[in-house]
Parts: structure tokens; C-alpha cells; sequence
């Protein structure tokens, strides 16, 4: 069922800059600081505001912030989705290659899909569906044999889509690999250090394993198309920069990202 969205491309309504404030829960026990975090991305980012609430922030690593939302469905019922704010140094190919393994690779066989994706200016927000799921560390020492196959055999099940489409994950470990005990639901996270194999089928993961060759790429063919009507346009200044491995993430300013059509026809997000 899809939420009821304001197109995230809207004009700013007048009101919106301000009435993210409402938005942030009042009553939770959210600590001060993690209230502060969401009133900040409702600024940085002022399309969530009519679109989703978020509750609370479920992940913070180097280079993301997860949050917990609900989006209002046209049944009246909420829809639990997550929403990944990555940090916004984090170089533009990377951000839209990791939409792109969501994009194409994700949404079956235990690889986490893409609902949509937002952006203002430096801030990118993709938003998926949420898993609820366990702490390995707390269910570690509790797992069964039979338990530790099943996990094992729909890792392995992930792995084998990823692969399929020539994606090299590079950071599997439990944090990545989200695994809700009760419903014996999986979902592989994350796509923000993959990388491609030479055949890859995801057409940014071929621009970015090489400095050379994103770099050659970027300087013939500054207009990247990627598959699903993703695209993105390389400003000359980044075009100069170096896209290497982890530092990926941490260098450049935004390009300009447009994804039009998701999986399906379906409009996952529009970028301004
Ligand atoms: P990072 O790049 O910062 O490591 P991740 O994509 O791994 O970001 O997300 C960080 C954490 O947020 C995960 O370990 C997981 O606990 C939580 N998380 C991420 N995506 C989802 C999701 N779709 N549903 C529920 N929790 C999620
Ligand atoms: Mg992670």
C-alpha cells in the first residue's frame, strides 16, 4: 500500500519551515539531543515535514543517520518506514550508486528495496521499508545451530541476487544484515561501499571503482544516465575529484541527482 504523499516536489508551502517543530514528538523520551537531530533534518530537508513523522533514530554510523518514521496511509492506517540521511560530504556518485544497488538489486531475496528519496541541496534522505529486527549481539549467544542455517542460507540468498547484478557489497556484517527472529524476515543494508565487477549491471558501480575511470568518464560524459531514469550531472568541480574507496563518501559537494521511476514504473523520488 503506498502512503498518501504530497509530491516531494511541491513549492515550499510558507508555513513548512516552521511547523516542523509540531512534527517532532513531544511526548517520547527521545533524548534532547536525538530531538535536535530530527528537528534539523525537518529543516535541512522540509519535504519530510508533510509527508512523514518521525519518531526516533534507530542507526548513526560515520556516514548516515537512520531515523523511524510513519507515513500516513489512504486507509488511515501509518506504514513504519526508514528514513537514511546520509552525511552531506559524502561524494554524489556514491549516494546515487548506493540508490542504484537499492534501486535495481533491492526489493527481493532478502536485499533491502527503496520506497523514494528526497533531497535539498547537500542533504539526501532514502527512504525504504522498515524491518523491525534484533541486536545480534543480544540474540548471539541464543542462536541454534538450525537457527545460525537458516540465517547463513538467507545471507547467502542476498548475496547471490547482489552478485547476479555484479555488486560487490564489501561491508557484510550483522549491523548490515538486518534479521527480524520472529517473522524470520532478512534484509541486506547498506550498498554505501560497494562496488562493481567488471560486468557489473549497475551502471554507476562502472564509473566509480576506478579514479581513472570516473574521472575519463565524467570529463566525456558529464550527464550520467543510470537505469531506472536515474541520473546524475557531475558539476565540473567533481568532475576533478578523486572517487576512490571509502573516501568516497567523505568528499564533494551534490550534484544534481534526478531519479524519476523506480521499479515497476513507480516514481521513487524527485530530486530539486
Ligand atoms: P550506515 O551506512 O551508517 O552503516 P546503514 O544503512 O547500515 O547505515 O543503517 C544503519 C542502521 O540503521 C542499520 O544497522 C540498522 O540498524 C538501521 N536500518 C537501516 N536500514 C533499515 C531499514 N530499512 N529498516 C530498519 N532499520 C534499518
Ligand atoms: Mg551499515
Amino acid at each position: 500500500m503506498e502512503p498518501v504523499l504530497k509530491s516531494p516536489c511541491d513549492e515550499q508551502h510558507p508555513q513548512q519551515a516552521e511547523d516542523f517543530h509540531g512534527n517532532v514528538e513531544q511526548s517520547s523520551k527521545l533524548s534532547a539531543g536525538v530531538k535536535k537531530d530530527i528537528e534539523k533534518l525537518y529543516e535541512a530537508v522540509p519535504q519530510l515535514v508533510n509527508v512523514f513523522k518521525i519518531k526516533e533514530k534507530i542507526g548513526e554510523g560515520t556516514f548516515s543517520s537512520v531515523y523511524l518514521a510513519t507515513a500516513q496511509l489512504q486507509t488511515g492506517y501509518e506504514e513504519k518506514i526508514a528514513l537514511k540521511h546520509l552525511i552531506p560530504t559524502s561524494h554524489p556518485l556514491r549516494i546515487a550508486a548506493e540508490l542504484q544497488c537499492l534501486t535495481v538489486a533491492g526489493g527481493q531475496d532478502n536485499v533491502m528495496g527503496v520506497k523514494y528519496c528526497f533531497r535539498k541541496n547537500d542533504h539526501v534522505v532514502i527512504v525504504m521499508p522498515y524491518l523491525e529486527h534484533e541486536s545480534f549481539l543480544d540474540i548471539l549467544n541464543s542462536l541454534s545451530f538450525e537457527e545460525v542455517r537458516e540465517y547463513m542460507f538467507n545471507l547467502f540468498k542476498a548475496l547471490r541476487r547482489i552478485h547476479h547484478f555484479g555488486i560487490v557489497h564489501r561491508d557484510v556484517k550483522p549491523s548490515n544484515f538486518l534479521y527480524n527472529r520472529q517473522l524470520k524476515k532478512y534484509a541486506l543494508v547498506d550498498f554505501g561501499l560497494a562496488q562493481g565487477t567488471p560486468d557489473t549491471k549497475i551502471e554507476l558501480l562502472k564509473t566509480a571503482h576506478s579514479e581513472d575511470q570516473q574521472r575519463s568518464c565524467l570529463q566525456t560524459n558529464p550527464v550520467v544516465a543510470l537505469g531506472n531514469g536515474v541520473s546524475v550531472t557531475a558539476p565540473e568541480q567533481i568532475a576533478q575529484q578523486s572517487a576512490s574507496k571509502a573516501a568516497d563518501r567523505r568528499s564533494s559537494s551534490l550534484s544534481k541527482v534526478q531519479m524519476k521511476q523506480g521499479r515497476g514504473g513507480k516514481v521513487l523520488s524527485l530530486f530539486y
